[in-house]
């Protein structure tokens, strides 16, 4: 439970405070205070630091400003997940294809009935605010009423798409070339720059699709999303594919795939991008695409994800690639993005990636997300004139928080038994100001 000293335009929030800057770089202050104010209704971030020198800056008796329990962090959030696979997350995975078309595919039909949709969206939004992400980039069923849903339950902070899925997929979820370009005019006009133009990956989209929704992106400043090289067995299928398309039968790699359609760009997010080849990574390089990784669905199967690899952020970052982590549920497992960043760390510095540090991996859950969905200005970090969003996140009771940031995450971590625990680790959110969640403290 998070308790301010405030009065109408103003709050100070005392606790143990760390602020992602970097890769390499968190500031972390064991007794420190966040002060907002509130300007034409907007909670914004006035002043950082320690407590002491914002008391005596702000003359305040710090006798009178509550310390919070637990650490504060700024929220996360994830820019690749299927809202409507919350409930396939945990079932049996050998490979993306067959997953797909054993168990997902069958429940994203699901969301056709208006009442499925409403009653689905309004738990799963309340669900993943309460893990403590508040933003993202995030794909929806084929169908319109399944987007609605989601936009009325999700808060501004997350772009939406519905999915484009025209060929090579089960009839059930099929649109005509004519309802798919439809269906991306609808979320367009209706939701504007919250719509997210959404092929769900090219060998089950048109490519006609792909440009025409491209061309709508361009000219209605819209972000783009697609799933990239995921696994050897989908790249070998998308080539085969298109190997037989007029157009493309002289292209040598899936990125060209895109690339043709206009579907790479400063505004478009691809998933996954584990098999890349040298002029693949050129190709997303020069159009200044960002990517996002999903390391805990690309893990092994006996860790309840996909198997399709691990994606070498080393690699992506010496091309200048923009690049953040995310959930990709539902193949990954877990909704909260704790779970994410002990994935991303563990596996990497299994096959030695030093660099892989909880420092990196929180810069890489909140900033770093928030920059590449163009909210990076206002949101992401706890920098001056940002907009006062934050997380509380529970510690064990008693036990002194280590002064520094990259241990101070590893113990927030530490103090979990099971992955699904992960999930209530956050204690209370904040979005604008305003607490918008809070768990129910523990019973002793
Ligand atoms: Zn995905």
């Amino acid at each position: 439970m998070l308790t301010f000293k405030e009065d109408q335009d103003f709050k100070a929030l005392r606790g143990h405070i760390l602020n992602p800057l970097s890769d390499t770089s968190c500031q972390c202050f064991p007794d420190g205070i966040i002060v907002a104010r509130r300007k034409s209704g907007v909670w914004l971030v006035e002043a950082l630091g320690d407590a002491s020198s914002i008391a005596e800056n702000y003359q305040l008796d710090l006798d009178d400003v509550p310390v919070n329990s637990g650490v504060v962090l700024p929220p996360f959030y994830d820019i690749h997940f299927h809202w409507v696979q919350d409930d396939v997350r945990e079932m049996p995975k050998e490979s993306l294809l067959e997953w797909l078309e054993r168990y997902t595919f069958p429940e994203e039909a699901r969301f056709a009935d208006p009442d499925y949709s409403e009653v689905k969206a309004k738990h799963f939004w309340s669900r993943i605010l309460a893990t403590g992400t508040l933003g993202g980039l995030c794909y929806s069923s084929i169908h319109s009423v399944a987007l609605d849903a989601a936009m009325k339950y999700a808060p501004s902070g997350f772009r939406i798409g519905g999915s484009l899925m025209t060929m090579n997929c089960p009839g059930f979820l099929r649109q005509t070339v004519d309802e798919a370009v439809g269906a991306a005019s609808y979320g367009a006009k209706t939701y504007g720059d919250r719509y997210c133009i959404t092929p769900r990956f090219a060998p089950t989209t048109h490519p006609e699709v792909m440009t025409a929704a491209a061309k709508l992106a361009e000219n209605s400043g819209l972000f783009q999303q697609t799933h990239l090289d995921e696994t050897i067995a989908e790249i070998e299928w998308v080539l085969g594919i298109y190997s037989e398309i007029d157009g493309f039968d002289d292209i040598q790699n899936y990125t060209e795939i895109y690339e043709r359609c206009g579907v790479l760009g400063p505004r478009t997010v691809m998933g996954h991008a584990i098999h890349l080849e040298p002029e693949e990574l050129e190709l997303l390089a020069k159009t200044d695409t960002a990517l996002a990784s999903c390391p805990t669905s690309n893990a092994p199967p006996e860790d309840f994800g996909l198997g399709s690899g691990l994606f070498n952020f080393e690699q992506v970052e010496s091309h200048g690639i923009r690049w953040a982590l995310a959930s990709d549920i539902g193949g990954g497992p877990f909704l909260s993005m704790f779970d994410v960043i002990e994935s991303f760390v563990q596996q990497n510095r299994q096959i030695g990636r030093s660099s892989a540090t909880y420092t990196k991996a929180l810069y890489r859950s909140t900033l770093a997300g928030a920059e590449i969905l163009e909210y990076g200005e206002a949101k992401g970090n706890f920098a001056i004139g940002k907009e006062f969003d934050c997380i509380q996140c529970q510690s064990p009771e008693g036990m002194r928080i280590p002064s520094n940031a990259e241990e101070s995450i590893a113990q927030l971590i530490g103090q979990v038994r099971t992955r699904s625990d992960y999930d209530a680790l956050v204690s209370s959110a904040v979005l604008n100001g305003e607490v918008i969640f809070e768990r129910a403290p523990l019973k002793a």
